[in-house]
């Protein structure tokens, strides 16, 4: 029994002396590594914990920075008005910012663009920067420009990048313009060359009353140049809406002055203005000059375009909640239905013929409902051909203290 018992005590002592020794050599082995790391002799364990603890918490800061640096640049990318998408050096798509996902999702034309990314992206790839125009039939019609370049970093592809870009806006602006300096010129080339006929035929002409009528057309089409001109100038000054002067201004007095203004005209064609009641006391925020030449606009228009002797009524009603309707009706010849949304376009007449030899310039409607945006309003039309026409200049109302009513 004793000898068992020996035997056992021994076995235990081998074991924990064993343990022990296995302990020791653990301590030592931890204690080199942190030799290594520090260069610090035999770190206490738990220096070596601390250690450990202080290298992951700056490894955990590091991650976060970095996470923080994609996300901020994953947030501008997506911010950036086009579609932008990155491949790596074995052509994988590995981002694609917000508009590039979208255009992905439009159906139809999201497989156009789709493939035309595929093939500027792949010629990138091989190292030459790459483009393919896109004309998108839509609904809606769209024009769009695919373009791809290599990412080369000290000699090295690091893949390709591709932008999509919309070029609707831009070519619909450049065609814009072009219609506009094409019709302006016309406008202006049929009266100068008039000028110059004219002139050429009053050179050799003896008789003075044939002089006098060739002169007086002369100053006729030259006043129609000055029109154009001056019409051209307050348009493009009202469209950007330059020198505004934004004051609190009477309705009643807009209506007075614009009245006062075609009087004359009015007189020369017998035509009876009339202002019905309703403006006293209404206010709107605005530009006064911009309002006056806005009524006279539609004024003239209707008497130009009523018979002689018609009556041309101004109407004023407060109607939406912090709205002013200024109505101008006439009993004149009216607007065909097809014509009526064009008739705001900049030189766009019903009848050629007639708007020039009435005076008109073609501007007068475009630079009304300018001005009616330039207030936060706009300008409203309801005709029927041979009956007559009302436009409604619909401004919003204003008080003293400031606010809208
Ligand atoms: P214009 O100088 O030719 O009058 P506007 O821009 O003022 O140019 O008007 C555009 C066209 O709209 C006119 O040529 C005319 O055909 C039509 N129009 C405008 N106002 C009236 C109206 N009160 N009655 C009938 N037609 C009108």
């Amino acid at each position: 029994l004793i000898a068992v018992a020996l035997a056992f005590a021994l076995a235990c002592l081998c074991v924990a002396s064993l343990a022990l020794w296995e302990r020791h050599r653990l301590r030592l082995q931890l204690a080199e590594v942190a030799h290594r790391l520090t260069g610090s002799d035999a770190p206490s364990l738990g220096e070596l914990v601390g250690l450990i603890d202080r290298q992951a918490a700056r490894l955990a800061e590091m991650g976060t920075i970095q996470q923080q640096r994609s996300d901020r640049v994953r947030l501008a990318l997506d911010s950036v008005p086009m579609g932008v998408v990155v491949a790596d050096a074995a052509g994988t798509v590995v981002h694609r910012n917000e508009p590039a996902r979208v255009e992905r999702e439009l159906g139809h034309t999201g497989a156009l663009v789709e493939s035309a990314l595929e093939e500027v992206l792949a010629d990138a790839l091989a190292g030459r920067a790459a483009e393919r125009q896109l004309q998108l039939f839509g609904p809606p019609r769209r024009s769009l420009v695919v373009r791809a370049s290599p990412l080369l970093h000290e000699g090295r592809s690091l893949g390709s990048v591709a932008v999509i870009e919309d070029l609707t806006d831009r070519e619909r602006l450049a065609a814009m313009r072009r219609d506009f300096i094409a019709n302006v010129s016309h406008e202006l080339k049929t009266p100068i060359g008039a000028i110059g006929l004219l002139a050429e035929t009053l050179l050799g002409e003896p008789d003075d009353e044939v002089r006098d009528r060739l002169l007086e057309r002369t100053n006729a089409e030259a006043m129609r140049v000055a029109r154009i001109i001056d019409d051209l100038l307050d348009l493009s000054a009202i469209e950007y809406d330059e020198d505004a002067q934004r004051a609190a201004v009477a309705v009643a007095e807009v209506i007075n002055t614009a009245l006062e203004r075609v009087g004359e005209t009015a007189a020369l064609r017998e035509t009876k203005l009339r202002a019905a009641e309703g403006a006293e006391d209404l206010l709107v925020l605005g530009d006064r000059r911009q309002l006056v030449r806005a009524l006279v606009n539609l004024l003239e228009n209707s008497i130009k375009y009523s018979p002689e002797g018609s009556e041309v009524v101004i109407e004023t009603a407060r109607t939406l909640p912090g709205f002013v309707e200024l109505a101008v009706k006439d009993s004149g010849i009216g607007i065909p239905a097809r014509d009526l949304n064009r008739i705001f376009e900049r030189f766009y007449r019903v009848d050629q013929a007639r708007s020039r030899a009435s005076g008109g310039t073609g501007l007068g409607l475009s630079i009304v409902s300018h001005v009616a945006r330039n207030h936060g309003g706009q300008v409203l039309v309801d005709s029927r051909e041979g009956e007559g026409s009302t436009f409604t200049l619909r401004l919003p109302l204003h008080d003293e203290r400031g606010d809208l009513r």
